[in-house]
């Protein structure tokens, strides 16, 4: 069975990831290893961030006895697009609010989901429109192999989900701005929806169907 591990410290993205894989993978995370990499997500771009997070989580395995025996490493770089807003916050959806005051690391979900409602009070209900964007970065752990040889060898899987911008939060579930987006062709939010209607329609949901066509994996 391919061994994945998901370089990611939310929770809820390796929740996600693991259902939408299904039992064909053994999936790693960050709770089989007490490694801890500060990876700045500099890039201007989802594959850029998923990248600089794949490769480096790759070549920390690379080295023997980190391995857990992993033999890809699986990146999520994802964030929402918001249409009123120019396709903000996108790369910067994890650190809104943060933006505002300059403090480092994210910013908590409320923060953000705060000033999104805040910056889009006077937009009518028809112009809300928004979309989240899943980019999956695969590399393959390969012992000893330099950064560069890993970042030549990895793939891309992209997915995205259309839908509107609430004007007051919605549900209990998920994370992120899942209480604000109603996804297309539905009424309620993705935090009242849950996980199983949202692993049916979600940007991260695409991205691993269009993973698992390629058969890459074997699977
Ligand atoms: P990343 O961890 O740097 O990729 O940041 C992703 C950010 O985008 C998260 O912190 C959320 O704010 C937002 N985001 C990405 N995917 C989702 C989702 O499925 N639901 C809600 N928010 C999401």
């Amino acid at each position: 069975m391919p061994s994945l591990f998901v370089a990611t410290a939310n929770a809820h993205k390796v929740s996600e990831l693991r259902a939408l894989l299904g039992d064909g993978f053994q999936v790693l995370s960050l709770r089989d290893t007490n490694a801890r990499l500060d990876v700045v997500e500099s890039a201007s771009t989802f594959p850029g961030n998923a990248l600089l997070k794949a490769v480096a989580w790759a070549s920390y395995l690379a080295v023997d006895e980190c391995g857990m025996g992993a033999e890809w490493v699986l990146a999520d770089d994802s964030g929402l697009e918001v249409d009123a807003l120019g396709g903000a916050p996108g790369v910067h959806s994890a650190r809104f609010a943060a933006l505002d005051t300059g403090a480092a690391g994210n910013s908590s979900d409320a923060d953000n989901n705060r000033k999104l409602l805040r910056l889009l009070a006077d937009v009518p209900d028809g112009k809300r429109g928004a979309r989240f964007r899943c980019v999956l970065a695969l590399v393959p752990v390969e012992l000893d192999a330099g950064t560069e040889a890993l970042a030549a060898r990895s793939r891309f899987f992209e997915g995205s989900c259309a839908g509107r911008i609430l004007r007051v939060p919605s549900g209990g579930g998920g994370f992120g701005y899942d209480p604000l987006f109603v996804p297309d062709g539905y009424d309620e939010s993705f935090a009242v929806l849950g996980e199983d209607t949202k692993n049916r329609l979600s940007h991260r949901a695409k991205a691993v169907e269009s993973l698992r066509a390629t058969g890459c994996l074997g699977r």
